[in-house]
């Protein structure tokens, strides 16, 4: 059995937080065991929960249309979450139960070494670049030890507000120039963070 399925079989056992009381099924995450992307969204909903499965409702639909507009597919990639068990009534994951759950999302990370991570959503890049703001980071990559970080706003901010589908479609085509090396080049802005710099 791969370290990834074994970690996968961890979860499904957890009790760490109270989100395992209510929770049909985990959802550990799925895709390639050795991919170039790990894409990191929230946590699961009403889908997931049903099929222990992540992005499989509605904003994985787009996520599946973003990957595709790339030349990419689920397989190719792979799709973790912040937390793994669904949180009531799709409510904000709690800091604890981020916190519970965090040695899972590490282990992962840890495993898959991809080459860039893309965070969907402001509570998987609170992870990487805590204080910061998504509408004001989002879209551009920053090197952060050994591998690189994309934030992005989560695929089912679009289905509420349609105006940031064009942002968020944007956003993702900087992804194959990012593998390629290809970071576009950016002068410095008053105001940058400089971590955030160390890439362009
Ligand atoms: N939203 C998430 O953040 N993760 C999922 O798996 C599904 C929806």
């Amino acid at each position: 059995m791969s370290d990834l399925r074994a970690l996968s079989d961890e979860i499904a056992a957890c009790q760490r937080c109270d989100l395992a009381k209510g929770r049909l099924k985990t959802v550990p995450g799925e895709g390639a065991e050795r991919p170039d992307v790990l894409f990191i969204g929230e946590a699961p909903g009403w889908h997931e929960n049903q099929q222990g499965r992540p992005f499989v409702g509605p904003a994985g639909q787009f996520l599946d249309e973003l990957l595709l507009s790339i030349g990419l597919q689920r397989g190719d990639v792979y799709i973790a979450n912040v937390v793994k068990c669904r949180p009531p009534n799709n409510r904000d994951p709690l800091p604890a139960e981020i916190d519970a759950c965090a040695p899972f999302l590490d282990r992962q990370i840890a495993l898959l070494r991809p080459k860039l991570i893309v965070t969907l959503g402001r509570f998987s890049m609170a992870k990487f670049f805590p204080g910061e703001a998504i509408g004001k980071i989002h879209g551009r990559p920053a090197r952060k030890g050994d591998r690189v970080v994309l934030p992005m706003y989560h695929p089912a901010a679009a289905l509420h507000q349609p105006s940031l589908r064009k942002v968020i479609e944007e956003d993702v085509k900087k992804i194959p120039g990012i593998l390629g090396g290809g970071v576009p080049a950016r002068a410095p802005e008053p105001g940058d963070n400089p971590t955030q710099l160390s890439l362009f």
